[in-house]
């Protein structure tokens, strides 16, 4: 197992956390109808759920909530976050939003009509469904090395360059509304994107007059694999790094819940489009707030400032690389199958390796799920076909191409035991996997499904 990496950190302040028996968390997973997101927080042990505003925030983050401008209009924090905005991303305009699903709502409908597809490396789930609402049809364009999870590959979340030139010919130039590069790819497992492949990608953006926007959650922890796998980059800095990933697009729209370790914010940036930037505040303004707070208070504004520069510090991220390392070599070395590497992130684990009993209408990878929260109180989600849902067409179940339970590690929260209990947990379900059984829904709602649904197991 690899060496696990002092923290750059020491803990000033802390959170008790309960713990509960087996017999008590089969009665909650019964009362939740089996979904995880209807589980009380206060019965998870190790809360894996998310790394989205799960983060610890630093001392200096906490002072700038006590410093943040509350100002309706011009507020100090403001100024300091777009400040922030445009110096690491090298972007002209800064739009804060109150997270990254409504940085989607506001700018997907403007830069979309009715009727155009938008093509990915993969669409994030909430990207997905903005894409829809906003009348489009998301289509995802992976390479193929993110289909196979047992080998290894140094950026698995490439866009498949060939594939998408071949769909924007065949729907047609002016039936693409857009191309969005998840960076790092998420539902792919956190896997990483090569600047390469961002150059690729943004070569055909312009050949076929297609804006280009970067998903941008995971900014950081992308820049930080680009440095340690893309040689022309070993020696630039992350911040440069950056720079030069987003240089290639022409919009972004980021959570600001994973890398700007903040717990609520979001982004929208606009390289230099001034028209898109006047529209994008109309909307915002309608539905977000006034321009200047953008659905944030103050106090968010100034942690997430800060936050965005405690997040591209390179210390940090080869911290937060060498955890995801650990936990990655530990579940292998205990034959647990992962989507190899370990995503920037997270690990993504491999229900079908696990299950391979299980088919995908019975929801591997939500099972797993189930039962890590049964062994040891820790809580995961589905990524695959339980999270895909139902085609809004046909309204059958669309398969998933990966069936994983994803275990995503909050920043700076977790320490080395609980890694290692991670690990024997999914040691010990992997000792008894051929008798697991799988699930199946009762109720669902139409968009968005995994968030609500109730199921059951299967006798
Ligand atoms: C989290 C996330 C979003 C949505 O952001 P929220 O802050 O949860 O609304 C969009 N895209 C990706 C890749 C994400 O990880």
């Amino acid at each position: 197992m690899k060496k696990y990496m002092p923290e750059p950190f020491r803990i000033k302040m802390v959170e008790p956390i309960k713990m509960n028996t087996k017999e008590e968390r089969e009665v909650f997973l019964k009362e939740a109808k089996y979904n995880m997101f209807n589980l009380k927080g206060e019965d998870v042990y190790i809360d894996l759920l998310t790394d989205s505003g799960t983060n610890a925030m630093s001392d200096r983050q906490w002072s700038g909530v006590m410093i943040g401008d509350e100002a309706y209009a011009g507020g100090k924090s403001y100024f300091k976050l777009v400040d922030a905005g445009q110096d690491i991303f090298g972007y002209e305009f800064i739009q804060p939003v109150h997270q990254g699903r409504a940085g989607e709502k506001v700018l997907f409908p403007i830069v979309m009509k009715k009727g155009q597809v938008a093509i990915s490396n993969m669409f994030f789930d909430t990207t997905r469904a903005h894409v829809t609402l906003s009348g489009g049809k998301p289509l995802d364009c992976v390479c193929d090395e993110a289909k196979n999870p047992a080998v290894y590959a140094d950026f698995k979340g490439n866009m498949n360059v060939e594939k998408l030139e071949k769909l924007i010919l065949e729907f047609g130039r002016e039936n693409v509304g857009m191309i969005v590069m998840t960076i790092t790819n998420n539902s792919a497992g956190g896997q990483a994107v090569s600047i390469q492949n961002i150059r690729e990608v943004a070569a055909i953006a312009k050949k076929y007059g297609i804006l280009l926007n970067i998903d941008a959650a995971r900014f950081a922890e992308n820049a930080y694999f680009i440095k340690l796998r893309e040689a022309e980059f070993k020696d630039s800095s992350i911040k440069e790094i950056i720079r030069e990933m987003f240089s290639y697009a022409d919009s972004f729209t980021m959570s600001a819940k994973k890398d700007a370790i903040v717990n609520m914010g979001g982004l929208i940036g606009i390289k230099e489009d001034a028209e898109l930037y006047q529209k994008v505040k109309g909307t915002c303004i309608s539905f977000e707030g006034f321009i200047t707070y953008g659905g944030l208070s103050g106090r968010d504004l100034e942690s997430l400032a800060i936050g965005l520069y405690e997040g591209i510090d390179e210390n940090y991220l080869k911290y937060r690389h060498a955890q995801m390392e650990y936990l990655a070599s530990g579940l292998m070395e205990a034959g647990v199958a992962i989507q190899n590497p370990a995503g920037g992130h997270g690990v993504y684990v491999d229900a079908n390796a696990m299950f391979p009993h299980i088919p995908y209408y019975e929801f591997p990878g939500h099972t797993l799920c189930v039962e890590l929260y049964k062994e040891a109180g820790i809580r995961t989600c589905d990524i695959g076909s339980f999270m895909l849902g139902n085609d809004p067409e046909t309204g059958e179940q669309i398969q998933s191409e990966f069936e994983f339970a994803r275990l995503a590690i909050p920043r700076r929260v977790y320490t080395q035991s609980h890694m290692d209990v991670i690990i024997e947990a999914l040691t010990e379900i992997k000792q008894r996997a051929s008798e697991v059984k799988g699930y199946r829904i009762l109720w669902e709602p139409p968009i968005l499904r995994h968030f609500q649904a109730h199921l059951e197991p299967i006798k």
